[in-house]
């Protein structure tokens, strides 16, 4: 090969940095390029020149927080289909398949239906939100709707003061319905379900376990959960902080036990039917 600028005929090998554009948006990436030892222009052949536009279009997609080539193989691998396969899952034509995992940057509504047929916990919260949305806001829910974010902030800051999530889900049913009791408005929007072991947020496992996937959470060992940081209190109104500090003093004490003991004694509790929903009309009467 010959160089087009100079006509040298020597090149060697280098990492060059390029500035490709990808969707209207120039990206920076460095990749092994032929550059003529003479004049350094650049020369790739066919295999760089698919590097070249695979980076790029990653790079791209970790900007926008899409998945990357890799993750899409790596659920493709997962789910143990071949290309055709994996088209025919996803309902889209092979050649598609073959882009993604390339060079062709998917966009975000592709992006969105890949990780809800391919990542169990994505599809796991998109049904709860499904299921949240569904349910507008009513006297189970203490007047408003659900809001995960509040739920997951709650979670954070009361279990620094609760044994296991057994205590953690009287702590969560005494800050709604103590709140709901001064200001008739919950403060997360959770439902809570008459359980054997009294009253617990409306599936309450799946969230902790949507929270330990997503690193919210850890595991303390021995049905014990930890929240990995600090809860963010400023979302909170003043209301409802003052709410959830005087149920954390509470539950400081002693972990929960007393949270846990006055539930089962609850109106709340004893006047709902098993499995079945608690009315937030029941604050009126708390014993704590
Ligand atoms: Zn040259």
């Amino acid at each position: 090969m010959k160089c087009l600028n100079c006509d040298c005929e020597k090149f060697e090998s280098k990492n060059i940095r390029f500035n490709p554009e990808i969707k209207g948006e120039g990206v920076e990436v460095v990749v092994p390029s032929f550059v003529c030892t003479k004049c350094q222009t650049p020369f790739m052949d066919g295999a760089q020149m698919n590097m070249l536009r695979r980076s790029a279009a990653d790079k791209y997609r970790k900007q926008h927080k899409l998945l990357t080539s890799e993750e899409i193989i790596k659920y493709r691998a997962l789910l143990g289909m071949s290309q055709a396969a994996f088209a025919n899952y996803l309902k889209v034509g092979e050649a598609s398949i073959k882009r993604w995992e390339t060079y062709y940057v998917q966009d975000v509504v592709q992006d969105d239906h890949i990780r809800l047929k391919c990542d169990e916990a994505y599809a796991e919260l998109n049904a709860l939100e499904v299921h949240w949305k569904s349910h507008s806001s009513d006297i189970f829910s203490g007047n408003r709707s659900f809001c995960l974010e509040l739920f997951k902030q709650a979670v954070k800051y009361l279990i620094g003061f609760t044994k296991s999530p057994l205590f953690l889900n009287k702590a969560l049913f005494y800050a709604d319905f103590k709140h709901f009791q001064q200001f008739e408005v919950s403060i997360t929007g959770a439902r809570y379900v008459h359980l054997e072991y009294g009253p617990c947020p409306d599936q309450f496992q799946n969230i902790y376990q949507l929270f330990l996937s997503k690193g919210v959470l850890i595991s303390g060992g021995h049905h014990v959960l930890k929240s990995v940081e600090k809860p963010d209190l400023n979302l909170f109104s003043d209301s409802e902080k003052e709410i959830l500090k005087f149920v954390a003093q509470i539950a400081h004490k002693d972990g929960g036990q007393r949270l846990l003991n006055v539930s089962h004694e609850e109106q709340a509790f004893k006047k709902t039917e098993p499995l079945q929903l608690i009315s937030y009309t029941f604050a009126k009467e708390l014993k704590i």
